[in-house]
């Protein structure tokens, strides 16, 4: 059984006041038998070491080093403290018009680093209902996920565009069906498919987190919205212990 990973993806959320929150939740999972990764800004991944949890970057260019303004390497991430970094957040590819080529190359960046990358893919709300959706997973599967992808270095979130930030949920049924997709992919192409971690994310909160940890090959949550304060995060990583 791949361990559970409860994930926060805070987004563009978080001063150094807001590190408290991590300090509440470090206090209160001391003795957690989950996983629990915080993705902050990464103004604030410094500041995170030594907090007990992993730590992630939300984005890292393909290169390590070089001649682009503004951007972050996977490098530079693990040398501020992060193992982890997010690639292929629906958010990335639409504002920044990251590709499935743009993702395999940051995710490959992030293994040469060191850093365990979670991939994000998921359908649209028009690709869902025009039923393309294991199409379109199938695709971002193919294109995304560098063949150099391990149980170790690799965690999938399946996060459907439609459900992020909107308080919609796909049923049970749904996500079922789509993390047995991924697993049966992933099973395919890897060795070790069976161990890596699949995560469901879009509106994820107390309320629904245990029914959605109920479904076969959820492995864990990556949470945005409610990964934000201490007690709704909390809930979340309750409810996946
Ligand atoms: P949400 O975001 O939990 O606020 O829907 C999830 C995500 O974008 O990772």
């Amino acid at each position: 059984m791949p361990r559970k990973l409860a994930a926060g993806n805070w987004k563009m959320n978080g001063l150094r006041s807001s590190l408290v929150e991590i300090q509440k939740l470090a206090e209160r999972h001391s003795d957690t038998s989950v996983d629990v990764l915080i993705c902050p800004p990464a103004t604030l991944i410094e500041a995170c070491r030594g907090l007990l949890f992993d730590i992630g970057g939300q984005d890292c260019h393909t290169a390590q080093s070089g001649a682009h303004t503004g951007d972050i390497s996977a490098e530079m991430l693990s040398d501020a403290g992060a193992t982890y970094v997010l690639t292929g957040h629906s958010e990335r590819r639409t504002d920044h018009g990251e590709t499935n080529a743009t993702v395999a190359a940051k995710s490959q960046a992030a293994y040469d680093a060191g850093l365990t990358a979670v991939i994000c893919i998921g359908e649209t709300l028009a690709e869902r209902e025009d039923g393309t959706t294991l199409d379109v997973i199938d695709q971002q599967l193919a294109q995304s996920v560098p063949d150099t992808a391990t149980a170790d270095n690799t965690v999938i979130a399946y996060e459907p565009v439609w459900a992020i930030g909107t308080g919609k949920v796909p049923s049970s049924d749904q996500i079922a069906e789509v993390h047995s997709h991924i697993r049966a992919r992933m099973l395919d192409r890897f060795a070790d498919g069976a161990d890596m971690r699949l995560l469901y994310g879009g509106s994820v909160k107390g309320s629904n987190a245990a029914e959605i940890f109920s479904i076969a090959n959820v492995d864990g949550a990556l949470v945005g919205g409610a990964s934000l304060k201490a007690d709704d995060f909390s809930a979340i990583i309750n409810a996946l212990e």
